[in-house]
C-alpha cells in the first residue's frame, strides 16, 4: 500500500467524551461538528450512557487503565492539535485526563464541564464539577459551561453570569457562559477574557429544547482553535455555527431536537 500523501492531512481533535447512544450529544456530536470544520475527530470514549432525547436512564464511567490506553495509542500515533473535553463522568476521570494533558503540553484544551444533559438528568456528580474547576481548569485555555453549569461550579445557585464568571475567573484562562438555558428574549453568550475584557455575542431565541448544542459549540470551539484561528474569532465561529445546526435541527423522537451539524 503506498503511503504517498497527495493532500495535508486535516488538524486531529481528540475528544474525551461519553457515548449518547441517541445519536444527539455526545461524541457522535463531537465527530460530526469536527468533520464540518475540516477537523479529524479522534474519539476516546470516557463514559457510555443510556439516554434516548428525552432524558438519561443510566451511564457507567470506564476504567482509567481503559481511557488511559485508548488516548496513548492515538497520541503515540498523530499529531494532535487540540483536545476536547465532554462528559467525564467521575472524579477520577479528571485525574485521568490530566494524566493525558501531561503528554501533550501547550495543546489547547476546551472543557465543556457536562454535569446534566440537555433534558435535566445527571452525567456526573456535582463533585466532577468542582474537581474539574480545582484541577483541570487551571491546565484548560477555556471552559464551556452554560449558566446552570456555571452556577453549579460557581456554588452560586441563583448567580448572574458576571458574579459566576467572577468566582471562576481566578481559576481558568478564559471563559464562556452560553445564554441558552435563560427566559431572555435573544440569548446572551458571554465571553471573559483573562486580561479582564468581555465580549458579548447575541443571537435570537429558538424555540424548543435541545439535545447536544453544548457538545456541538464545545467541540466546534476546539476545532476552530485547531485550525489555528484566535480565539475571540474561533469563539463567534463556533457560536454561529451552533446557531445554524440548531435552526436546521430535526426531532428524530419523541423528546429534544437534534442539531443538524451536516
Ligand atoms: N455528553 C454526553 C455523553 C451526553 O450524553 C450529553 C447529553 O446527553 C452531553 C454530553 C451534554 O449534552 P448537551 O450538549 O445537550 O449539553
Amino acid at each position: 500500500r503506498s503511503t504517498a500523501r497527495l493532500a495535508p492531512s486535516r488538524p486531529v481533535v481528540l475528544c474525551l467524551s461519553g457515548h449518547d447512544p441517541s445519536g444527539g450529544a455526545g461524541l457522535q456530536a463531537d465527530i460530526e461538528a469536527l468533520l464540518a470544520q475540516g477537523c479529524h475527530a479522534a474519539p476516546v470514549v470516557t463514559a457510555l450512557t443510556v439516554q434516548d432525547t428525552v432524558d438519561v436512564i443510566d451511564f457507567r464511567v470506564l476504567d482509567r487503565d481503559w481511557v488511559l490506553a485508548q488516548a496513548h495509542a492515538v497520541i503515540a500515533d498523530m499529531p494532535i492539535s487540540a483536545v476536547k473535553l465532554g462528559m467525564l463522568g467521575s472524579v477520577e476521570m479528571v485525574d485521568t485526563v490530566l494524566m493525558i494533558m501531561d503528554k501533550l503540553p501547550g495543546v489547547p484544551l476546551v472543557c465543556d464541564p457536562v454535569l446534566r444533559a440537555g433534558g435535566g438528568g445527571a452525567l456526573g456528580k456535582d463533585e466532577v464539577g468542582f474537581a474539574m474547576r480545582e484541577r483541570l481548569f487551571a491546565a484548560s485555555s477555556i471552559a464551556t459551561p452554560n449558566l446552570p453549569e456555571a452556577r453549579i461550579l460557581a456554588e452560586l445557585p441563583n448567580g448572574t453570569p458576571d458574579e459566576c464568571a467572577e468566582k471562576l475567573l481566578p481559576h481558568i484562562r478564559h471563559l464562556l457562559i452560553t445564554g441558552g438555558h435563560g427566559d431572555e428574549r435573544d440569548v446572551h453568550n458571554r465571553l471573559y477574557l483573562r486580561d479582564g475584557s468581555q465580549h458579548t455575542f447575541t443571537c435570537a431565541r429558538l424555540p424548543g429544547s435541545y439535545h447536544g448544542s453544548g457538545c456541538t459549540l464545545a467541540s466546534t470551539l476546539a476545532g476552530r482553535l485547531a485550525l489555528g484561528q484566535d480565539l475571540v474569532s474561533a469563539v463567534e465561529s463556533a457560536l454561529d455555527y451552533t446557531w445554524r445546526t440548531l435552526r436546521d435541527a430535526e426531532q428524530p423522537g419523541r423528546g429534544q431536537f437534534v442539531p443538524r451539524r451536516l
